[in-house]
């Protein structure tokens, strides 16, 4: 196998290493630069630009251009331009190819093999797409792994110790905070948090509004009406910004930025870092939820912490590491450049998957990476109801079986639905997959045994089967780039799962209660045959009639719709039949 390399495909910039002499170095692009823009444009001309020559013509030719392509991953948004249709997969080749040729000119030999990260809560259809980007762009996808643990293979952290690590990444517009687990060289991905629209962008933005209300103040010209100068505003706000990482002050100076009456004016305006932090402080506070949320869901405090590692661009910023200090009571480490460690750590990957294991071969083992599921998977059952499988921030790959039965009599097939989300009953959570199961043998309900088996690999791609166990009938999906849940979606669903967590609480208990009632009622149908002699007619008259009472009140309740008046009612009806029951019930030992 020739070089393989890692490749970090980010939102706003993408990265790619490879190991040269056992290190892993950054692959420049062609105009000499670490990073490259993950921008794509198509000019006039017929020409495709990405990178930094994409970038420098996005306020000339926006309805061309197209940046966080990433954020459509697994979407089906799509574009039309000259007639062609371009979907996320093939804009984002666009980006690999050209890191492909980079790399091409770097090592001075073909580059077929790569590893390509994406951030830990990517959907299996997110990541079904970003192997599909890779393929297009003529790449062998070896392996698709989550950024946080990219990151800390670039720590070399996968020897030594059992220890615990968060991974704070703020790039140019998403934040994701990871705590990982290393133990005995096998990396896994406790929990991740975040927020999908907070990045540098927003730090940009609120340099731009400020030069704006400033020269508008001075000027009484409204800089942000004009696509051009506004353009020029934006860079000079993140280059202001880049500079405040390292100086106290910066001079933001813009010469003949805009003409009014025919007189050219000019902006120059002074920044400080303590104004530039009061514009911004908000931001940074927003971080601190995710990492508190991550935390909570690995279960740890603060103090269980390691280390604490800083990713993208953005965690360049002072303040930003200092609320870092502040949340986890450690200074974080950043000696590997926070925008080059994700594609470091895949290229270490992928020189391990290549066999030239510089890893495996330090450690004497061959390395095994773990990830998480970012959200629960499920399928639906009786009344409607979500059970789970595989809870979310599960290790994988892994492997769930469960063993289900049929609700209706007879029934010679089964439908499978599959779902992902938090809430537990089935219509508020996404379906990802649905598919029957035919060919059961025909028995009464509660008899046939379907064992469904969830499975998902190193790749984070679901596979769902069912097998009747009786005549070993089996089906199965692979859930594909159709059905996927997009991370707005995701961040969606967290946050509906935690404001109905009262009231799923009362639909699930309806459900239960629902489904005792009705094995309940199976069960003294069955009693009173059984004991036709025994059962005198007024106890069989009592008996009925509160059974007939306990099915009217089933009957009127919907466990998806019901509210905690219904569960009570249905409690009461329950318990009614069993005292009434209670004596047929264990005579007849039902
Ligand atoms: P990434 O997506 O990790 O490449 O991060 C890109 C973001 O990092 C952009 O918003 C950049 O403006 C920001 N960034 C890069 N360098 C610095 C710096 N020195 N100080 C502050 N922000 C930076």
């Amino acid at each position: 196998m020739g070089k393989v390399i890692g490749i970090d495909l980010g939102t706003t910039n993408s990265c790619a290493a490879v190991i040269e002499n056992d290190e892993p170095v950054i692959i420049p692009n062609n105009v000499g630069g670490r990073t490259t823009p993950s921008i794509v444009a198509f000019t006039k001309f017929g020409e495709i630009l990405v990178g930094d020559p994409a970038k420098r013509q996005l306020a000339t030719n926006p309805t061309r251009t197209f940046t966080s392509i990433k954020r459509q991953m697994g979407s089906t948004w799509s574009v039309n331009v000259d007639g062609k249709k371009y979907n996320p997969q093939m804009i984002s080749a666009f980006i690999l190819m050209q890191l492909k040729k980079d790399a091409e000119a770097f090592t001075g030999g073909p580059v077929k093999d790569a590893v390509i990260t994406v951030p830990a809560y990517f959907t299996d259809a997110q990541r079904q797409a970003t192997k599909d980007a890779g393929k297009i762009a003529g790449l062998n996808v070896l392996r698709i792994i989550n950024e946080p643990t990219s990151a800390a293979l670039s720590y070399g952290l996968n020897h030594g110790e059992s220890t615990k690590v968060m991974v704070y990444d703020l790039g140019g517009g998403t934040f994701e905070v990871s705590v990982i687990e290393i133990e005995d060289g096998v990396i896994s991905v406790l929990a991740t948090s975040g927020d999908n629209h907070l990045g540098g962008d927003d730090f940009d933005d609120r340099i731009a509004s400020y030069i704006v209300s400033e020269f508008k103040a001075s000027n009484q010209v409204d800089l942000s009406k004009d696509p051009i100068a506004f353009n020029r505003v934006k860079e000079a706000a993140e280059a202001a910004k880049k500079e405040l990482s390292t100086s106290e002050t910066t001079n933001i100076n813009l010469p003949f930025v805009t003409v009014k009456k025919g007189e050219p004016l000019h902006l120059d305006i002074n920044l400080s870092r303590s104004k530039f932090d009061a514009l911004t402080s908000d931001l940074v506070e927003r971080t601190a939820g995710p990492v508190r949320a991550a935390l909570a869901d690995a279960g740890i405090s603060p103090s269980a912490l390691s280390r604490v590692l800083l990713v993208g661009g953005s965690t360049r910023i002072p303040a930003v590491q200092k609320k870092v200090r502040e949340l986890t009571g450690r200074e974080p480490s950043k000696n590997i450049n926070p925008d080059e460690c994700v594609a470091m750590g895949a290229a270490i990957m992928g020189s391990t998957l290549g066999g030239n294991a510089i890893i495996a071969k330090d450690a004497g083992k061959s390395l095994l990476l773990l990830d998480v599921t970012p959200m629960s998977l499920s399928i639906e059952t009786i009344g409607g109801l979500s059970t789970v499988l595989i809870e979310r921030n599960t290790t994988i790959p892994t492997r769930v079986s469960k063993v289900f039965t049929t609700s209706g009599p007879y029934a010679s097939s089964v439908e499978i639905h599959v779902l992902q989300g938090e809430r537990p009953m089935s219509r508020d959570n996404k379906t990802i997959g649905r598919f029957m199961l035919r060919g059961i043998r025909r028995a009464p309900a509660g008899v046939p045994q379907i064992e469904v088996t969830f499975d998902i690999d190193a790749n984070g791609i679901l596979k769902v089967s069912a097998r009747d166990l009786d005549t070993g009938r089996q089906q199965s999906v692979t859930i594909n780039a159709d059905d996927r849940m997009t991370d707005a979606e995701i961040e969606q669903a967290m946050r509906d799962a935690q404001m109905n967590m009262g009231v799923d609480m009362v639909k699930r208990e309806t459900a239960d209660v629902a489904n005792e009632c009705r094995n309940l009622t199976m069960r003294v149908d069955r009693a009173l045959s059984a004991d036709r002699r025994n059962t005198s007619r007024e106890e069989k008259k009592r008996i009925k009639d509160d059974r007939n009472a306990l099915e009217k009140v089933m009957r009127s309740i919907r466990p998806e719709n019901a509210n905690e008046s219904d569960l009570a009612r249905l409690k009461e009806a329950k318990a009614v039949l069993e005292n009434s029951a209670a004596d047929l019930l264990a005579r007849t030992g039902m």
